[in-house]
Formats: C-alpha cells, structure tokens, sequence
C-alpha cells in the first residue's frame, strides 16, 4: 500500500499487548479523557482497578468518540489482578525517585515495552489524582517511569500524563513497523509473569523465616530490597523454577535442622 496513511501504521498485535492501567481513579471524566488519549495513538486496551465512581455518564461523555474503547475496558478489584499475566509493568510517577525503583524516562520506557510487546503481555500503571500508586502498588512494578517535567510543578493532569505515554508508545511501535525485535526472535525463554514472580517472592519470604533469617527484625526492608533486585534482573520462567529449586532445598534443610532426633 502507498497511501499516506499507510506509512502510519502500527503493527497492531504488538499494541494489542500494551494494557494502560489506571489506578482507583478518582473522577469519572479522567477516565473518559485517557481513553480518547489512548484512541488517538491506536492503542486500544484499558484496564480500571477500583474507580471510584464507575460507569459514569461523565467517562463516557468525555470520551468523545473513543467509547467502544470505554465499554471493553476491564474492571477488577486489585493491580496485582489487573497485570498478573504481564511480563512487564511499568508504574508512572509525578514524583521523581520517590521510589527506589529503576527510573526511565518515557521515551525509555517506550521503546523497552515495544520491544517486549512483540511476544509479551505489558502494563503501563497510573495512580489516583490525589495520592499517585502507593508504594506497594509500585513494588509491584518492574520500573518506575516519570515524565521530567518542571521540578516545581511535576504533576501532570491523569489523562495528559497517558497522552504523553501513549504517544512515545506510538512512536516506538512506528519505529518498530511490525518486526518482532530481534530479542524476541532469539529468546529461548519467556520472561517471567508478574504471578510467577508474586509466587517466587511468597517463596522467598517464607524460606527467610524457615532458616531465621531477620533474626527478630522486621522483614519488611529486606524483602523490598531483594523484590527490587530479582524485578531489576528480569528473569526468565526457566530462572524463576531454578530459584524456587534452590529454595525449596533451603526449606527442607531448615526442616531437618529443627527436627529433633527421636
Ligand atoms: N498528587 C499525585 C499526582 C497524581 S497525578 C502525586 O503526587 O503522586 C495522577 C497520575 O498521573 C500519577 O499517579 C501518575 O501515574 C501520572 N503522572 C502525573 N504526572 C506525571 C509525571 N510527571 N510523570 C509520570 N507520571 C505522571
């Protein structure tokens, strides 16, 4: 095809792959207008955790145009729900290194979402209006992602701060013109889910316990220091089986040591 527009297109499986997901939003009219911010860019998987008030006249009055996109959007009760089949999530934050989480930039986080969007289901997080994703939500996450804007002045309304994702995804899935990324071609391996990942940790958590590991303290920093390390590694299904391997050993050693000998 030659038409002009046909140079516009993006490979649409790989966009069917990016879910946005908006957390606990708090006004209707945000949602409608994120949904039209993602329509504008050809991206068309929405997902709501825990809206507020929702359905709502306003979302779709707001949408102008983009309700079909509205009417499939998924509702669920968690975040944990909303990307347990994602290998990658990414949580957008107003505030810059809130968290001690790997920062990208937006074009950043684009061009690593499409790269695994070729294969793999991703999810791209915004929080609440007011208070942004809690800290637990964004240890859920792989990354953190922050728009740079004005140091003094950093929160960007809810919808426009999707419109600037969602056209740096855009752009990435242009540039990406349907190829599945060399990665993806060679990986032998798929990248583990977030509930593989979840399943690991409960792992880890418990195996820390059995050996007494914090020895009375509190388990909490550790287990946020090691979360950020294992999701930094980005490891794959056949790396997650290995460690919960070397884990279950570890529980079954520290079962033998507490057994008294009859
Ligand atoms: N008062 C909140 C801001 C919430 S704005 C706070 O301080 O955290 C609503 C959502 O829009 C945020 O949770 C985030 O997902 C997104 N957002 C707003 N500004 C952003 C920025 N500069 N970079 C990345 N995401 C941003």
């Amino acid at each position: 095809m030659n038409t002009p527009d046909a140079a516009l297109e993006i490979p649409l499986q790989a966009a069917a792959r990016i879910r946005i997901v908006l957390v606990g939003t708090q006004h209707p009219g945000n949602i409608g207008a994120a949904a039209r911010a993602l329509k504008t860019m050809g991206l068309s998987r929405l997902v709501l955790v825990a809206p507020e008030q929702y359905p709502a006249d306003e979302a779709f009055r707001r949408a102008a145009g983009a309700d079909d996109l509205l009417a499939a959007a998924g509702v669920v009760a968690t975040l944990a729900e909303a990307v347990s089949d994602c290998r990658l999530v990414l949580g957008c934050t107003a505030r810059s290194r809130r968290v001690a989480l790997e920062e990208l930039d937006p074009r950043a986080a684009a061009s690593r979402v499409v790269d695994l969007a070729g294969a793999d289901q991703v999810a791209l997080v915004f929080g609440r209006e007011r208070t942004g994703l809690s800290n637990e939500e964004l240890q859920l996450c792989h990354a953190s992602v922050h728009i740079p804007a004005n140091p003094e002045y950093s929160s960007l309304n809810l919808a426009a701060a999707v419109q600037v994702l969602a056209y740096e995804l855009r752009v990435a899935l242009l540039a990406a013109g349907g190829q599945p990324s060399p990665d993806n071609g060679v990986r032998q391996e798929a990248a583990a889910s977030h509930a593989q990942m979840e399943g690991f940790f409960s792992q880890l958590g418990e195996t820390l316990d059995d050996i007494d590991f914090h020895k009375g303290r509190a388990p909490d920093s550790a287990m946020r220091k090691l979360r950020r390390l294992f999701l930094r590694a980005g490891l794959n299904e056949q790396e997650v089986r290995l460690m919960r391997g070397i884990l279950a050993d570890a529980q079954r050693m520290a079962r033998l040591a507490t057994t008294k000998p009859d």
